[in-house]
């Protein structure tokens, strides 16, 4: 490979954009990899796994007698959420509290998604609305700061609130929409610090923000990973991994069932994300997360190689409508054009250049894949 060339894994589409990608001799790459040793032998998507969930699904009613809900769900509008929704109420007859976290930037589309799949289960929305000054301000702190996680506020007052709800409630199980079918590779670190690390989080705010966060809510991760999973003993259950779970089939699905509005790429039921991964990381730093979402499919068998490699040939922005999206953010954040085109050609730097907790969550990552309680995982 020739400086400044990019070299591309001859079996998914990741590539030397991602700065710490690995290649064997074959040419396959360290994400491969980790797919076939450490994801593919424990993985059943098949009769085997369901079984598996049903039985967990008992197990979640016995523990949840008596209690107003017997596990927590967050929906973005998204199709693994949604999806995830109609799984929980209607296959394994669980009785979940349903919530959704309102950060600003929900899209239209996602909006009535929502109520849809609320509407036609006969459940009820428990929504948490984020205070927009204090997230305007956390958002600008971001893009001001030259990281590329900039969608961490949004993400995190996700994590916040979701565990704030189980333990308030005194739910046993978190079920997320979380599954190897769409995202056994994951984003590099590089591309995307832990959105859940608080000390980054607060570091980036002290640094670039005007104001204290007062109601933002904010989560850490010793809370998270070991008062709520060890104390309180409280279960995180990803029932997409028991079945078979193609993505193509989920939507054609919600959208015959529900009347679901589809949204073009992953993620994209935010404006903010569509805006950040379909320009702002790309633009910016050279980052496709397009790439990271195909190479999943074509891992588990819902894309081959070769369409993927055609998709990728198109930008990941529409260059027509990215001016409207970007006088969009602009002006929601309350600065100018130019001001938000200043922090695009600003100096890039990385989570490294930030307060983090990062030992920590090597430590845990680490811990959790000696007792095979996680798989695949961040790098
Ligand atoms: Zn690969």
């Amino acid at each position: 490979m020739r400086a400044g060339e990019i070299q591309v894994c001859a079996n998914c589409v990741m590539d030397t954009t991602d700065r710490n990608i690995l290649f064997d001799k074959n040419g396959v790459c360290d994400h491969c990899d980790t797919f076939y040793s450490d994801i593919e032998p424990f993985w059943n998507p098949n009769d085997v796994g369901w079984a598996e969930i049903q039985k967990i699904a008992e197990d979640i009613k016995k523990k949840g007698k008596g209690k107003d809900f017997d596990c927590i769900i967050g929906i973005s509008g998204g199709v693994d959420s949604s999806y995830l929704t109609y799984l929980a109420k209607a296959k394994l007859d669980l009785r979940p509290l349903v919530f959704h976290v309102d950060a600003g930037w929900n899209s239209q589309e996602a909006v009535n998604n929502i109520e849809k799949i609320i509407d036609g289960l006969g459940l009820e929305l428990y929504t948490e609305v984020i205070d927009w000054e204090e997230m305007k301000d956390l958002q600008l702190a971001y893009f001001k700061s030259g990281v590329p996680h900039i969608d961490t506020p949004q993400d995190h007052s996700f994590f916040a609130t979701m565990y704030k709800f189980a333990n308030e409630y005194d739910v046993k199980y978190i079920l997320t929409g979380g599954n190897y079918s769409t995202e056994c590779v994951r984003n590099p670190l590089e591309w995307m610090y832990y959105q859940s690390d608080s000390t980054q989080l607060r570091d980036i705010y002290r640094k670039h923000g005007s104001g204290k966060l007062k109601s933002f809510p904010v989560t850490n991760i010793l809370w998270h990973k070991i008062y709520l999973p060890y104390i309180k003993r409280i279960k995180t259950i990803r029932p997409l991994d028991y079945m078979p779970y193609n993505k193509q089939e989920a939507v054609d699905f919600l959208v015959k069932e529900f009347g679901y509005q589809t949204y073009g790429q992953k993620h994209f039921e935010s404006r903010f994300t569509k805006f950040y991964e379909g320009f702002w990381l790309p633009k910016k730093f050279g980052y496709d997360t397009r790439k990271v979402q195909y190479s999943s499919l074509i891992l588990a068998g819902q894309m081959s190689r070769d369409e993927a490699l055609v998709k990728l040939r198109k930008p990941a922005f529409d260059e027509e409508q990215i001016e409207h999206e970007f006088d969009y953010i602009a002006s929601k954040l309350d600065i100018s054009r130019d001001e938000l085109s200043g922090y695009l050609s600003a100096p890039n730097r990385s989570y490294r250049d930030y307060r983090s907790q990062r030992p920590i969550y090597d430590i845990g990552a680490r811990m959790m894949r000696i007792f095979g309680l996680e798989r695949g995982g961040k790098r």
